[in-house]
């Protein structure tokens, strides 16, 4: 199947406007402008796009919340992709950045914004260049600027932001303090930013290839782009497969598609034929999962009955020679290392989970250091303020209760 997402891979230099635009590039701006903007939040409503970030929310619906009327209001593009095993948004960005500009585009004229950001990954330099020079290109085709495509429909600015490296950037109220100029820590919600957002005024956040998929729905429509995926988790979506396979990257996948297909029949299968013991369905957010999950479908509800989630789509293999234990360390020292400290449990939590976890992982832990993560990490769950906390204890407590086996062969190493 030709890509709908990363089209760059069959045509070339796509990131140029005039190839962009050669290939239906801005014909779903155009369509759009044609539309009143609630027929434009209807169609996105209809089409059952949900957020590709992680979280899944439906994008029509997240626009319909913005207040209506005249007044200030923003889109903010989040491409401070900073989860383990996630790379998506950088593909797209450093080959295709039109498509998410035409995306920001249709959702700025929808809720009414002049003014729209593009928060990004300070370290994506190649992304950085490539995005720039599409703005350029923009603003000397009239598609940005005081009178967007020549219609006379509404004006639009557009910039890139730069961020300086850190995770929890990635959550929406951390990533609009982090542009208002402040510490990039989260706030208490409410308020949402779709009533005080960025400079305390209506915003919508959304991610990058959730932008991406806009102008594909306005050209073809809400029917057709729900006739791909399943009735609650339409269209393509971009997996970030990496770990033990023996093909890793990006796959754009129509939502549906197993586990098992992805590693087995786009990925090549493990290295040295070994098995799957295990993989992260989203980085090392979400819950790990055993190989029984593997004819799970890739969906926004298919780990439910494991007790996971899709998430962002970041899969990461563990073959059958990995310890678990050395897997659940690496995570939980990420969230450490990322934790912002602003609460309590989850900053003094994941500092304890990470050196408890270094002690067991290296043969020095006993049978009470198992007890004492699995207590601390039932502890820093629903009590963070924001979501990062929350994952801080999946790898531990997950890890724990499928492979209790590997913690007992650490502790036995120890001999106590
Ligand atoms: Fe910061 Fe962690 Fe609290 Fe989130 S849960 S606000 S990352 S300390």
């Amino acid at each position: 199947m030709a890509h709908l997402l990363l089209r760059h891979r069959e045509i070339e230099n796509l990131k140029k406007l005039d190839v962009y635009q050669a290939h239906g590039g801005y014909e779903g701006l155009k369509k759009a402008l044609s539309m009143a903007p609630a027929d434009v939040i209807q169609v996105m409503k209809d089409s059952g796009l949900r957020g590709r970030g992680g979280a899944g929310f439906p994008t029509g619906l997240k626009w319909s919340f913005i207040p209506k009327g005249v007044g200030e209001k923003y889109v903010v593009v989040n491409t401070d992709e900073s989860e383990t095993g996630t790379f998506k948004d950088r593909e797209l960005m450093e080959n295709n950045p039109h498509q998410v500009i035409e995306g920001t585009l249709i959702a700025a004229y929808a809720i009414g914004a002049k003014l729209t950001f593009n928060y990004m990954r300070g370290e994506y330099m190649d992304a950085a260049y490539a995005f720039e020079e599409a703005l350029k290109e923009c603003y000397a085709d009239g598609i940005l600027g005081g009178n967007v495509l020549g219609m006379g429909k509404f004006a639009c600015d557009m910039y890139p932001h730069y961020g300086a490296g850190a995770y929890i950037c990635g959550e929406e109220t951390a990533l609009l303090e982090s542009l208002h100029g402040n510490l990039g820590q989260p706030w208490s919600k409410p308020p949402f930013p779709a009533i005080e957002g960025l400079y305390r005024k209506p915003t919508v956040v959304n991610n990058t290839e959730t932008l991406a998929n806009v102008p594909l729905i306005l050209q073809n429509g809400a029917d057709w782009y729900k006739s791909m995926g399943t009735p609650s988790s339409t269209g393509p979506k971009i997996v970030c497969l990496s770990g033990h396979v023996n093909k890793p990257g990006n796959y754009e996948i129509i939502m549906g598609m197993t586990y098992r297909q992805l590693i087995y029949d786009l990925a090549g299968g493990i290295p040295g034929n070994r098995k799957v013991k295990a993989f992260f369905p989203s980085g090392g957010s979400g819950p790990v999962v055993g190989a029984d999950a593997l004819d799970a479908p890739i969906t926004y509800e298919g780990l439910d009955k494991y007790g996971s989630a899709m998430g962002s789509a970041s899969v990461i293999v563990c073959d059958e020679t990995v310890n678990m234990v050395w897997a659940a360390r690496k995570a939980t020292h990420f969230f450490k290392h990322e934790s912002c400290g602003k609460c309590t449990p989850c900053r003094e939590g994941t500092f304890w989970l990470d050196k408890v976890i270094h002690k067991v992982d290296a043969g020095r832990g006993t049978e009470n250091d198992v007890k004492v993560l699995n207590s601390v990490a039932e502890q820093i769950g629903g009590k963070c303020l924001c979501a990062l906390g929350e994952f801080a204890k999946n790898p531990v407590l997950s890890t724990i209760k499928l492979f209790p086996q590997d913690y007992q062969a650490k502790v036995k190493a120890n001999g106590r």
